[in-house]
């Protein structure tokens, strides 16, 4: 079998507009360059994001008519509740629009000015939630993340020893707590195995700082600890997540990812008194903590959604719809990040693009390209993302990895339209003498890759 085939039928399509290469070419050139300031029914096969653009199942639908809209103690909370405290098992579940917005409230609480808060590696609304409360975001990943070709099973897990350089060398009162995103999102979708879990906790142990996971993708960090992890194969994914967070403090999560909905997060932890602080500060910006700025119905879905992600034969399909689209790839010699990850390929835009140098985007360049010449939105994870400059200098810093991200959204395309980008982005390998790089016109201070505009070198 080329890959698993999909686990579910149609009932409702959507349907997608065709455009020509002529109208593509005009609207990127009016999008600045960008994509994310494009109409998206002017794409075809939208691999921007797997954030929110899952499909949702007849069975969560069926939730959404459920709907209790109280405003407080809506019967969908508890549902909800239930839901998260059967995977997740921390004690207070606080109910957000999305998962920044409870980064945002987390660090508001227990991050300060001067403080240091490592990660393997953080996501860019994490990174700048916690720079935003004035403390240092520290990458803390295995050297094996940074190499492209390493095919290390568990590129996600976190650097131990460096963890504890940086405790003893800044002290424990600098750091007031450490995260662990599963899967890696930034470092190309890889997972952080069990061990490495229990390492970092028993080292956080020693000092007494918090472990908090960024929860987003953990059925499919999950999927891949019993595929890969010795002693995990005949667990179920349930047992395995529960295992997971039983080494954490709590976790922040955006539903927007494994709970199949297209709107929602919460966080969710242990401490009480912390908890308290949260749930004041969440009233304030958010929403009565039965409904944290989302409605009942949407709640209902996300309480549904956490229990079909578990589903081993929808990971499989998963999993295995992203690896057959990196296997195209990988036998036509395209070069992408290996091994390959949960929720998306990377494509290795240095490898793709030797002629372009850092300094005019060549990931950017790639992403304006795959539109342009074949409808489809991928997303640039290098220099437009998180280059930064000197403060002092004005230098420029580049990040080590200049990838394209192609996400896939959750039971939304066939493996047919899969095919299809593979032999866009092979035919787009064969020429790529004929990409150009370019040259930024109008950057945002924080978060830029959303708005910023590019002109063409
Ligand atoms: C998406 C994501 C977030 C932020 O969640 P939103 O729902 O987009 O606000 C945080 N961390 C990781 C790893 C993510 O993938």
């Amino acid at each position: 079998m080329k890959f698993p085939g999909e686990p579910f039928k149609i009932k409702v399509v959507e349907p997608i507009e065709q455009t020509t290469r002529e109208e593509r070419d005009r609207l990127i050139r009016e999008a600045g360059y960008n994509v994310f300031n494009l109409p998206a029914r002017s794409v075809y096969v939208d691999l921007l994001t797997d954030s929110g653009t899952s499909a949702m199942s007849d069975n969560q639908w069926a939730g959404m008519m459920l709907g209790d809209e109280s405003y407080a103690g809506s019967r969908n909370f508890y549902h909800f509740q239930e839901s998260v405290r059967s995977i997740f098992g921390f004690r207070n579940i606080i109910p957000t629009h999305q998962g920044r917005m409870a980064e945002y409230l987390l660090f508001s609480v227990v991050v300060k000015e001067g403080d240091q808060v490592p990660n393997n590696t953080h996501f860019d609304t994490t990174r700048a939630n916690v720079e935003h409360n004035r403390a240092a975001a520290l990458d803390l990943a295995i050297d094996e993340a940074f190499d492209p070709h390493s095919e290390h099973p568990f590129k996600g897990n976190m650097n131990v020893s460096k963890l504890r350089n940086l405790i003893e060398r800044v002290g424990r009162e600098r750091i007031p707590l450490v995260m662990l995103t599963v899967t890696n999102n930034s470092a190309g979708g890889q997972p952080v195995s069990i061990a490495n879990v229990r390492a970092v906790k028993s080292l956080l142990d020693e000092f007494g700082i918090p472990l908090f996971f960024d929860a987003c993708r953990f059925a499919e960090n999950c999927y891949f600890i019993k595929t890969r992890e010795a002693g995990y194969e005949g667990k179920s994914i349930l047992e395995i997540a529960r295992e997971l967070f039983s080494y954490g403090d709590g976790c922040t999560m955006s539903a927007k990812k494994d709970a199949l909905v297209n709107i929602g997060g919460f966080v969710a932890l242990n401490d009480d008194r912390l908890a308290e602080g949260i749930t004041t500060k969440l009233i304030l910006v958010e929403g009565f903590p039965t409904y944290g700025g989302l409605a009942g119905r949407d709640l209902e879905a996300i309480a549904r959604g956490l229990v079909e992600v578990l589903d081993e034969d929808y990971l499989r399909f998963r999993i295995g719809q992203v690896r057959y689209l990196g296997e195209l790839l990988d036998k036509a010699g395209v070069p992408i990040v290996k091994p390959i990850g949960g929720h998306a390929i990377y494509l290795n835009a240095k490898e793709f693009l030797p002629h372009i140098p850092q300094s005019h985007y060549p990931g950017q360049g790639l992403v304006v390209s795959l539109y342009r010449d074949y409808g489809i939105r991928g997303v640039e994870i290098g220099t437009v993302m998180f280059g930064t400059k000197d403060s002092k200098t004005g230098t420029p810093i580049y990040p080590k990895l200049e990838l394209v991200r192609l996400a896939i959204p959750r039971r939304v395309y066939t493996n047919t339209q899969i095919d299809y980008v593979a032999e866009a982005i092979i035919e787009l390998y064969q020429k790529r003498d004929q990409i150009r790089g370019l040259k930024m016109v109008h950057e945002a201070p924080v978060l830029r890759h959303f708005s910023a505009r590019f002109e063409v070198i």
